[in-house]
């Protein structure tokens, strides 16, 4: 037999006025099918037209109080979308055998029943002659790979929910890191084809197991799966027709799986869930080959709704404040100040200092973080306009642009109307833009870096080295200063290789004629390696935190 897109208990509706009857045939097949009940053709009929979609088979007894068996096949056949259920006639009149098949039932089972395993044996191939044919139509498969469309999918085991409430499932996310990179770099072709492949291991792993699928948006899928004990063997059937084509490239496929033993959250919430573990793969846990959510991923998601409803609040109350860490050019003898990084902290009434790291990405998910980069920026300029007035100080401070502040048409006259106010120049402030933000949507990216280039802003290329930039791609791209992603630097003193790659980017700066920035600097020793390696500038514990803003005026005071 073909191997199926789903695999899972069947529904078959009893329609017999005799309660003995319903009795026999539940302790026969009542273990491997789910069972309805009915006992009338008026109430049959309700049933079939509300789970038409569900039933697999209905076994219908002809002589009934009410509306015979016979007119009840003859209202089924009359319905394009009920006919295909397939029917077995219970009869202990010989003669009427005969004609039910003629009016369209597929088989028939005589009073009294025969032995267990025939009836068993006939119910089982009548379901798998007719239902597994019909019971998917083509609108509702996913025309590529075969698998349910995604309303189907839902309909379905939201159905199956219904009717189970004690078996507990699991709802299971797949999907790739970078995909969008495959289309890209080899093609649609090739893109289909690996998508066809998750659908294979997909199929593989249902042959043995109940549940359902689905491919429900461009590279995710979705297993609707009766639970689980462990996963190892699931993943591995699932990636096998993959690892054939993918071989070692690194292109990996996520799986976030969410168990609801006691069914406590809604099927959407379920595939959320799952969904959000797949997208914490790498956050939690680095090797593994699938994640589980569990109670911290709860609590995580339980945290970031509370800080997403209290950023209004933030605002107004002003709870974000700046930071300085200052940076340090380390071409002459001894470090001198040269400027600072502008870092942004939210001081919350009950959950203290909250890391940008963590808020950052929630702002820039739901589009806030526009107003927060405003308020920082403001906050420099404000803090530079001044020192300029008291210390005649003019190094810049840098602060950081998100990418989603590149797409704000706005932002270039937002910038220059705080530079002319403050009375400042454009090169006072410099603009940390993430390497990786220039993936995203290039051209338009560059477009509007050049112009805000072309104002007289300075821009720094930050965690640089964390993206795929070529150096093709460098030599086009407007930047002033290179800035070393951290993780460079962490092991330089004990890694040979880190070192290395360290001197490979300086020396990008020294050919692109940019001074290169070492960030996250903790140590003397990583300090004299990179002075060494005609490193520029140095930001880091080594020698200073971010500051205050009144300590660092102190900073500059005594500077001066
Ligand atoms: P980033 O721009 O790469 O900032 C550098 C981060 O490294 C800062 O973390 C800084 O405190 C930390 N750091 C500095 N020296 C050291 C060191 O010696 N060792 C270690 N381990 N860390 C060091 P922070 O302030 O937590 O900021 C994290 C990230 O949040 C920033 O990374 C930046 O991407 C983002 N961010 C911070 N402030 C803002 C902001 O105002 N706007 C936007 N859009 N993003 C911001
Ligand atoms: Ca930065
Ligand atoms: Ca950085």
């Amino acid at each position: 037999m073909a191997k199926q897109d789903y695999n899972i208990r069947r529904t078959i509706l009893i329609v017999d006025d005799e309660e003995v009857n319903l009795r026999i045939i539940g302790k026969i097949i009542g273990d491997e099918f789910d069972l309805i009940y009915a006992k009338s053709g008026e109430e049959a009929l309700e049933i079939i037209r509300d789970k038409k979609d569900f039933l697999s088979l209905i076994l219908l007894d002809l002589y009934m109080g009410g509306m015979h068996g016979f007119e009840v096949m003859e209202k089924l056949r009359a319905e394009e979308d009920l006919k295909k259920i397939p029917i077995i006639v219970l009869t202990a009149d010989k003669g009427a055998e005969v004609e039910s098949l003629h009016r369209g039932a597929v088989d028939f089972l005589s009073k009294p029943f025969d032995h267990p395993e025939v009836i068993r044996a006939r119910v089982t191939r009548a379901i798998e002659l007719s239902v597994d044919r019909n019971l998917i139509k083509n609108t509702e498969k996913d025309p590529l790979t075969g698998l349910m469309t995604k309303d189907f999918f839902f309909q379905y085991a939201l159905e199956h929910d219904k009717f189970h409430q004690e078996t507990p499932v699991d709802a299971i996310a797949i999907d790739f890191s970078k995909f969008h990179l495959i289309n890209e770099l080899y093609g649609r072709a090739f893109g289909d084809k690996i998508l066809n492949a998750i659908a294979d291991g997909i199929r593989d792993v249902l042959s043995t197991r109940r549940g359902i699928a689905s491919r429900v948006d461009a590279d995710l899928f979705y297993l609707y799966l009766e639970h689980q004990k462990e996963y190892d063997n699931l993943i591995k059937e699932l990636r096998n027709p993959l690892e054939l084509i993918l071989k070692d490239s690194d292109i990996k496929l996520r799986v976030g799986i969410f168990q609801d033993e006691k069914r406590q959250a809604t099927l959407y919430q379920r595939f959320d869930r799952a969904l959000m573990a797949c997208n914490n793969y790498f956050k939690f846990t680095h090797a593994a080959t699938y994640t589980i959510y569990d109670d911290e991923m709860h609590d995580q998601e339980l945290y970031e709704a509370m800080l997403v409803k209290n950023i209004d609040m933030a605002f107004r109350e002003e709870q974000f404040k700046i930071v300085l860490q200052p940076k340090y050019d380390i071409t002459g003898d001894e470090p001198v100040l040269s400027g600072a990084e502008v870092l942004v902290r939210w001081m919350h009434p009950e959950h203290g200092k909250i890391s940008p790291d963590f808020f950052i990405p929630l702002l820039e998910e739901n589009g806030l973080i526009k107003e927060l980069d405003r308020y920082v920026w403001v906050q420099a300029a404000k803090a530079l306009g001044r020192w300029r007035r008291s210390y005649g100080t003019s190094f810049p401070l840098s602060v950081n642009v998100s990418r989603v502040d590149i797409f704000d048409p706005g932002l270039l006259e937002f910038l220059l109307t705080l530079i002319s106010e403050n009375g400042l120049d454009p090169e006072n402030l410099q603009l940390e833009i993430t390497e990786t933000a220039y993936t995203d949507n290039t051209s338009q990216v560059l477009a509007v870096v050049k112009e805000l280039q072309e104002k007289g802003f300075k821009i720094a290329m930050d965690d640089f080295g964390k993206g795929y930039s070529s150096l093709n791609m460098l030599t086009n791209l407007p930047i002033d200063v290179l800035k070393l992603d951290m993780a460079f630097i962490r092991d330089i003193v004990e890694n040979k290789k880190d070192m290395k790659m360290v001197e490979f980017i300086i020396d990008i700066g020294k050919f692109l004629e940019v001074p290169v920035v070492a960030e996250g600097v903790e140590s003397k020793e990583q300090y004299l390696l990179l002075k060494e390696a005609g490193c520029d500038v140095i930001q880091g514990y080594y020698l200073s935190k971010p500051l205050s803003v009144e300590e660092f005026e102190k900073l500059i005071a005594d500077n001066d």
